[in-house]
């Protein structure tokens, strides 16, 4: 029976919990806001079945892409919701015009991230868009295995550890299956985001999800929408913004991603899940059939394929992926693996976790969120300082060196 020893090695992808022919594993959350299976004893049958389909305990193997595109949706008003090129909204068009169905990560009542279906584009539009926290499984994998079953074509969207969690709970190959992975920074902390978000002292019962409750209450405002990557001020200088109504009138809380709490403690790798500074899903280890991330540094390959609105990178990792992305409509290049790969270290690497990640987690039990710009000001100069002494070293070597000659 799985038992957890080092929280580094679970991704939280709840394959074990839904493979359980006794439902005796419950995805519990940490004190720092991550899930983690914790199993009824009293129940287990020790059948071994939640070993089996663990990811951290049998990866696959790697792979480099057989493809690799720099790609643009031509209809500018999606590409520009979407937080790279709006190639994911392709996909999904295309299945859900076969009679598919589509599963990704949706926001939920709470502003939390669930992954869940849709069968229409209607739905489908809730998936669009990068949300920066660990998206809870709940039942998406036994029903999409259900649908597999039943014949229906899947497009199953997520991180590649999601990904990856799926194709072991499923055990076979489906030919009615796609799956999509996003390259893979690592996932904050849901507790974290809860935490920020009440910062705003908004009530969080809005529009978010298909089962959504519009409050009659006026007099408190309520999140109508949240980009992490929103393009008001271009793809490269993202900002993170919050739609938010009050006595019917829509307010913006706008701030670029560099100025953001949240965003600055995500993008330094303070409060990511501790696999993901060992991540067992990443260089292809997924399984997935096409991946997808920001094509950083198209600018330096192509002009024509930077507008600053947006670009893709895509990578067609198997035949399967290939045809797909060979029937939808998109502006595209091919390129090299070593130019995407150059600019987006993600694609095989983990995150470095450091010491600021225990000094934050400490400073947040005793005073929450309070002072952590503060933190943050002190870690990012002392990493702009180290930086800087770095250079400074290499440089006196490169001189001393050039007169010892
Ligand atoms: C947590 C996270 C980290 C990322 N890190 C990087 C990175 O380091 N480098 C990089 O180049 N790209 C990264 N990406 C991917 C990138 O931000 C875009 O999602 C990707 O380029 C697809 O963009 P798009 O324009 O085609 O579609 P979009 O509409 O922007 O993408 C939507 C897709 O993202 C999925 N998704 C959104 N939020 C989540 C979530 N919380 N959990 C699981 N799936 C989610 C949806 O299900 C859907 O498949 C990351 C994405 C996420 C969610
Ligand atoms: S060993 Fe079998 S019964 Fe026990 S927790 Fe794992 S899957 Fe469930
Ligand atoms: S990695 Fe996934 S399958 Fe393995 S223990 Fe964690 S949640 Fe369960
Ligand atoms: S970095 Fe790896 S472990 Fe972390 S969420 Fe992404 S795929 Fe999963």
């Amino acid at each position: 029976m799985i038992h957890i020893t080092n929280k580094k090695y679970c991704c939280g992808c709840s394959a074990c919990a839904s493979i359980c022919p006794k439902h005796c594993i419950t995805m519990q959350a940490d004190d720092k806001g991550f899930l983690y299976p914790v199993v009824n004893e009293l129940d287990c049958i020790d059948c071994g079945l939640c070993e089996k389909v663990c990811n951290e305990l049998h990866p696959f193997e790697e792979r480099t892409p057989q493809k690799v595109y720099a790609a643009i949706n031509k209809n500018e008003q999606i590409r520009m919701k979407s937080s790279s090129g709006g190639i994911f909204y392709l996909l999904a068009e295309k299945i859900i015009s076969e009679g598919g169905v589509v599963f990704g990560a949706r926001f939920d009542e709470q502003w939390q991230v669930v992954i869940d279906y849709a069968e229409t584009m209607e739905g489908v539009k809730a998936f669009m868009g990068s949300k920066y926290l660990q998206a809870r499984m709940d039942t998406a994998y036994t029903d999409a295995k259900r649908f597999l079953t039943e014949g229906r074509k899947v497009l199953f969207s997520g991180t590649p550890c999601q990904i990856a969690g799926l194709h072991h709970l499923l055990q076979k190959s489906y030919e009615n299956l796609l799956t999509l992975d996003v390259i893979c920074h690592g996932v904050p902390s849901p507790l974290i985001w809860k935490e920020y978000l009440e910062k705003f002292k908004l009530r969080p019962k809005g529009v978010a999800g298909k089962n959504t409750v519009l409050s009659s209450l006026n007099e408190v405002p309520i999140i109508m929408g949240i980009s992490f990557r929103d393009k008001y001020n271009g793809w490269k200088k993202y900002g993170f913004s919050v739609h938010k109504q009050l006595n019917n009138k829509e307010h913006v809380f706008r701030e670029p991603m560099e100025k953001n709490l949240y965003m600055r403690l995500f993008l330094n790798n303070i409060i990511l899940r501790p696999s993901c500074y060992k991540c067992q899903s990443k260089s292809g280890k997924s399984n997935s059939d096409i991946s997808l991330a920001d094509y950083w540094g198209i600018w330096r390959i192509s002009s024509k394929m930077y507008d600053n609105k947006g670009t893709s990178l895509v990578l067609g990792n198997t035949q399967k992926g290939i045809d797909i992305l060979r029937g939808i409509n998109y502006k595209y290049i091919e390129t090299s693996y070593a130019d995407a790969f150059r600019y987006n270290p993600a694609i095989e690497k983990s995150c470095l976790e450091t010491a600021a990640v225990e000094e934050f987690w400490s400073i947040y039990r005793t005073n929450r969120l309070n002072g952590m710009t503060d933190f943050l000001k002190k870690y990012e100069i002392s990493f702009l300082e180290s930086t800087f002494l770095k250079l400074k070293s290499i440089a006196s070597r490169i001189i001393e060196i050039f007169y010892r000659s």
